[in-house]
């Protein structure tokens, strides 16, 4: 999708620090962290979000991201600690980039519930 920023960054057009790629999935560092780990793994495909998301991407796709975050969560040594995913949906879930994201966070004691 043309002026999609997620777009841009899975097709090397923006520059972002990619801690992980596959032909399917890339994550990259958050450029406004909010925990010591702050990663947004997302599809390479523009899917807008959760709610978008068709059955066969919900069978091929999920498990992919899954893939992702889990070798994160080793890389960054935030299997034993803890760790929070969080995909924000929509305008009352707090979603300001239209492209589907998983933020993986760790590093910190997260409250609940968020704001
Ligand atoms: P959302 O609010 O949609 O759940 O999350 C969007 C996230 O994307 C935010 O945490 C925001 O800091 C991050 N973000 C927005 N623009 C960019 C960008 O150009 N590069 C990177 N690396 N992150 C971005
Ligand atoms: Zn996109």
């Amino acid at each position: 999708m043309d002026d999609c920023i997620f777009c841009k960054i899975a097709q090397k057009e923006l520059s972002s620090e990619v801690v992980y790629e596959t032909k399917d999935v890339i994550a990259f560092r958050d450029v406004a962290p909010v925990a010591p780990t702050h990663i947004l793994v997302i599809p390479k495909e523009h899917i807008q979000s959760l709610s978008q998301l068709g059955q066969s991407e919900r069978s091929n796709l999920l498990p992919k991201i899954y893939d992702a975050i889990d070798e994160l969560v080793k890389k960054e040594s935030l299997d034993d600690k803890g760790y929070r995913v969080v995909s924000n949906t929509g305008k009352e879930g707090g979603q300001t980039v239209n492209h589907l994201h998983f933020h993986l966070l760790g590093g910190r004691s997260m409250q609940w519930p968020p704001g």
